[in-house]
Order: structure tokens, then sequence, then C-alpha cells
């Protein structure tokens, strides 16, 4: 049987820039404070949220408190989401698995802002076996919840599967459940690497 192959989401298939969801927030709020980008991006917030421990509509709140936000929900979901790029050449590789009669599968720590805004721009994104969202399984990698939540969803465990993901803490958890964890540095060197176990 071929192996599952467990693609990551961000940096992986899909770029992204919050400094871009930084300045149409900043444009619409009271405070302006240094490293939005950063705290958009990767704030204890986000954190909670991408754990499932806050609706998007909790998360509106605290992000609007924090930042001195002034717009509504629908403006701040928009100016939020939209901060991805897809990567041409790994979203290739996921097509051409595909017609290898691979089955593939998305493990990302995301949120349901993220995931409606790729669902509804990026048609790539329909052509999975299968999804695991942080915010779904409620934990985030590299917590062994969610990669067990992986096993159980696609049937397949050890070796069986393929995991391309950016982090490294990501990929050593997977290799700690024997997984053929691959670190993604750049889409040249993972599609010599995937290619050769097709
Ligand atoms: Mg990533």
């Amino acid at each position: 049987m071929k192996p599952a192959i467990v693609f990551d989401l961000g940096k992986v298939l899909v770029d992204f820039d919050y400094s871009i969801a930084a300045r149409k927030v900043a444009a619409q709020s009271t405070k302006q404070l240094d490293n939005l980008h950063h705290s958009l991006g990767s704030s204890e917030i986000l954190a909670r949220f991408e754990s499932g421990r806050l609706t998007r509509r909790q998360f509106f709140t605290e992000m609007s408190a924090f930042t001195g936000f002034t717009g509504t929900i629908e403006e701040f979901v928009s100016g939020f989401a939209d901060i991805f790029v897809p990567i041409t050449p790994m979203i290739e590789l996921h097509a051409k698995l595909r017609q290898h009669g691979c089955q593939t599968y998305i493990f990302s720590n995301t949120n349901d802002i993220a995931v409606e805004h790729i669902r509804r721009n990026f048609p790539f994104f329909a052509n999975f076996n299968g999804y695991i969202y942080s915010y779904e399984v409620g934990a985030m990698k590299p917590h062994s919840k969610i990669y067990e939540a992986m096993e159980k969803l696609c049937g397949r465990n050890g070796k069986e599967i393929v995991y391309l993901d950016d982090r490294p803490e990501n990929i050593a958890a997977g290799m700690e459940r024997g997984w053929n964890a691959i670190l993604h540095e750049s889409p040249a060197q993972t599609l010599a690497t995937v290619e050769k176990l097709l």
C-alpha cells in the first residue's frame, strides 16, 4: 500500500504574512502597537483560538480589546484572513501524489477564520482525503493528542505515514511516533525526497 502523505499547511502549501493583517487592523485601531504583526501571528490569544478554547467571536473581542480595533467583526475577519499566498511547486507536488493514487491529508495548527478563507480561495484545498485542525481537536502540534487524531483519521501509523512540516519540533514529535517525518526547508528539497518514495 502507498503511504499516506500528511501535509502541514502554513509555510508548506501556503505562505503567510501577518504584517498584511497588521496594516489593516492598525488602520482601524486606537492603539498603535509596536510589532502588531508579531502579536497577531504568535500571541497567546491566537494560541487559545487555535486550541479551540475561544470562539471566533471571543477571539475578535479579545483582539479588539488588545489592539483598540474599532471596526466590525466582518472587517476584522477579512483583514485577519487575507494573508495567504499559495506555494505553487508544493501544490503541484500534491496534485502529482494524487495522480499516483496516494491518500493525502492536511494537518495544521490553525483556526476557523484561516480555514474558511483558504477553502474559499484556493481550489487545491478541496482535494485531500481528510483534515485535522488544532482548533477542532483541542490540541496543537507538537502535542501527542493531535498526532493520535491524524493516525485515527487516516487509519495508518509508523512508516505508513509520510509527514511534511516546516517546524522541527513538530517533525520531532512525528519521528517519536515512528512516522516518516521530513523537515520541509525548500520545495526543491522536499520534491526530491518525496519523489523517491513513489
Ligand atoms: Mg508550518
